[in-house]
């Protein structure tokens, strides 16, 4: 319920207020039934306020007991993710040069086995283990994300999963 609201809510409750007390002090009896008519219209708006308001505030407390959960995963993930670094987990004499991914450190304070998570998950502020994997083309060693798809070819030379098809002869 906003300030406007708010103050419509006072003026109508005011209104009422007034009323009530032209309808007990009225002598005439029209007089009465027409304060009594207007009464009523007014409680009616007092009771349309107070349910709006009412809808508002279960609105809202939803809305700050989602943010509630969510500054909890956030704070959950900043202490989670300083337990890793970005490394090199190509072996030194694979092909293809460097390939990073977060690894647990060493001195992290965890019970976990030694690990890494998905670099492309870890911007997201997701942790996703790597999982590993041997292709069967080319036995090629890699590390796969269950999320996301990212896989990190470890070992060799990874090859499409379907040689390219034999050209085709002229007829
Ligand atoms: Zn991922």
């Amino acid at each position: 319920m906003d300030i406007a609201d708010f103050g419509l809510m006072i003026t109508s409750l005011r209104a009422v207020a007034e009323l009530t007390k032209l309808v007990v002090d009225a002598h005439d009896a029209s007089i009465r039934r027409e304060k009594s008519i207007e009464l009523q219209g007014q409680v009616v708006a007092v009771l349309q306020s107070a349910l709006a308001a009412q809808t508002a505030q279960v609105t809202q407390l939803q809305r700050v007991r989602e943010l509630e959960e969510k500054l909890a995963q956030f704070e959950a993930w900043n202490a989670d993710k300083e337990k890793y670094e970005l490394k090199n987990v190509r072996p030194d004499r694979a092909p293809g040069g460097k390939t990073f991914a977060y690894v647990l450190k060493e001195h992290a304070d965890s019970t976990e086995p030694v690990h890494s998570i998905c670099p492309d998950c870890y911007q997201t502020h997701q942790k996703t283990i790597l999982q590993g994997v041997m292709l069967k083309q080319g036995r090629v060693d890699v590390l796969e994300c269950n999320r996301c798809g990212l896989t990190i070819n470890l070992t060799g030379v990874s090859y499409e999963d379907r040689p390219n098809p034999r050209p085709q002869r002229p007829r």
